[in-house]
């Protein structure tokens, strides 16, 4: 009788030890539904530290590694902290200040336009962004600035606020306004990310830039492929000149093999990683 009372409670526990992980692996799967869309393989130079799913893989890396659940590169990660911090101008405080709610602006207009559009791109790229913030939240708190990130569609810098809100109006237009809309912001993304990267020399500043930069150029071929889906039209570019935009387009396929890194965080590519 007492033993089968054990048997019992170990079979409770056994139940919701699975059920505990069951849950786990969902966890992993609904976070790494990101990363499997994400790099191909490339030559993996980023995995993942930080994030809830991915693995780090094997060789050396020169990935900045906050956790955006790509899990797909074949290198060992190196967190940006390990990166030594340098001196921080007013500049470059000010950049990093700015770039946290750009980053932001990007999210928070895609997570919008998502609710209104119900595409899928928007939906993983917002997910992305919220990394790129994650990964700039590490340098903010680093560099002890005070972070201005607000409640999702509230903006401390006042020309943000404005960009977020006409870019809203705009992109509830129709489905090929909202998708040129996010290339927009990956094109004001790249900009002002390559303006502020000549003008930081911190390493650790150097590193996430480049490595947000990459994540928009995916990001920007993402929306540009999937408005072509979509909407048969041809994306043209409304920042970066001709010439810049069809750099990024013939550089990056979104398919393994283009040497693009893990964290670089496409959302649209066909991957062979696994979560
Ligand atoms: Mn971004
Ligand atoms: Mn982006």
């Amino acid at each position: 009788m007492f033993k089968n009372f054990l048997i019992g409670i170990f079979s409770a526990i056994l139940v919701v030890a699975l059920g505990t992980a069951a849950y786990n692996v969902i966890g992993v799967n609904a976070a790494a539904s990101v990363a499997a869309t994400a790099a191909g393989t490339g030559r993996g130079t980023g995995g993942q530290v930080n994030g809830s799913a991915g693995q780090p893989g094997t060789g050396t890396s020169t990935g900045v590694v906050t956790g955006n659940g790509n899990g797909n590169g074949t290198g060992t990660s190196v967190n940006v902290l390990t990166i030594p911090a340098s001196d921080l101008n007013a500049d470059e405080a000010a950049a990093l200040l700015f770039m946290i709610e750009e980053e932001k602006l990007a999210r928070d207009v895609y997570t919008t336009l998502y609710a209104t559009w119900n595409i899928q791109t928007f939906q993983n790229i917002s997910t992305s962004e919220q990394t790129h913030m994650d990964q700039l939240a590490l340098l903010v708190t680093r560099y002890t600035l005070a972070n201005p990130v607000q409640a999702p569609g509230v903006f401390t810098d006042a020309n943000l606020q404005a960009l977020y809100n006409k870019l809203v109006a705009q992109g509830s237009l129709s489905i090929g306004d909202a998708l040129k809309v996010g290339g927009a912001i990956e094109e004001i993304d790249i900009t002002d990310l390559q303006t502020r990267l000549a003008q930081s020399d911190n390493a650790d500043i150097q590193q996430v830039y480049t490595s947000l930069m990459s994540g928009s150029y995916n990001h920007l071929n993402a929306f540009s492929r999937t408005l072509s889906n979509l909407t048969g039209e041809t994306y043209a570019p409304q920042y970066l000149t001709a010439e810049q935009y069809q750099g990024i387009s013939s550089s990056a396929t979104g398919n393994a093999g283009t040497g693009r890194p893990a964290w670089a965080g496409s959302a649209g590519g066909k991957s062979s990683g696994k979560p």
